[in-house]
Formats: structure tokens, sequence, C-alpha cells
């Protein structure tokens, strides 16, 4: 885990909120508990995706919402 919120592959969900996609903005909500998997939409995570972002490295990132009221 980073500085910056962001997740691999495999690691396991420890606080329920949306985690975005770095490399293509896919959001996806998770819950605690569950598994970071690979993005479902550009299929990073997997050779089929960014070469880039093979298993092993940071994928996802949690969600900061910018406009708070
Ligand atoms: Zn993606």
């Amino acid at each position: 885990m980073s500085e910056r919120g962001t997740y691999h592959k495999g690691d396991t969900v420890t606080e329920e909120s949306d985690y975005v996609c770095v490399p293509c903005g896919f959001k996806k909500h998770y819950q605690p508990g569950e598994i970071f998997t690979e993005c479902t939409s550009c299929l990073s995570g997997t050779e089929d995706g960014h070469e880039d972002y093979v298993e092993g490295l940071e994928l996802w990132e949690k969600f900061q919402p910018t406009a708070k009221e």
C-alpha cells in the first residue's frame, strides 16, 4: 500500500469505496474482504492488457471525490 492509495491485483480490500483503474479510469466498487481483480474494461492485470500493468503492479487507485459539499 502506497501513500497514493493504490492497490495491486490480488490485494485484499480493506475499505469500502469506489476504486479507479489507473490506466483506463474504469471505476469499480469494492467492499472489505473482496480481492482486487484485473480490470474488466481494459484487461489490465492480465497478459491481454497494458503491458505496463501486469499482475503485481499498482492497478487500482482509491477514487477521491473532488467536489464535496
Ligand atoms: Zn482498466
